[in-house]
């Protein structure tokens, strides 16, 4: 896949990062790298989505690295948001993505964008707890 230089750096910060980074905070790390504009952080940005290698987190307007060789798939991104740590965990799993595929089906709506988000606290900090 031919890759900018813009993307390469964000994907490649993304991807050290390990955790969800808004476009702001993208922008301050490669500042130094001679990114100055938020446009040419969200041109990279949309070109990554499209490819399927970062996933925008909805609920809290971040982008993450995907950790998942062929996304986009038939499968579905789940993706487990800490509240404690802020720490994203990407779940595939083909039997929801069939479920979904059937309730789309059973509604005639033809869905186009999969991604669902869960908020909770994740193993590690459940642990810290006690
Ligand atoms: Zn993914
Ligand atoms: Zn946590």
């Amino acid at each position: 896949m031919d890759r900018s230089r813009n993307e390469t750096l964000v994907f490649e910060f993304l991807e050290a990062a390990g955790k969800p980074a808004s476009a702001y905070e993208i922008l301050d790390a490669l500042r130094e790298d001679g990114l100055r504009a938020p446009l040419q952080i969200y041109r990279a940005l949309s070109k990554l989505i499209e490819s399927g290698t970062v996933h925008r987190i909805e609920s809290l307007n971040a982008f993450v690295a995907c950790k998942h060789q062929e996304c986009g798939g038939n499968e579905v991104s789940i993706f487990m948001l800490c509240e404690r740590c802020d720490n994203v965990t990407e779940a595939v799993d083909t039997s929801t993505a069939a479920a979904l595929a059937a309730l789309c089906a059973a509604r005639n709506f033809n869905g186009t964008r999969q991604m669902i988000e869960l908020a909770g606290v994740c193993a590690a900090c459940q642990t810290a707890q006690h």
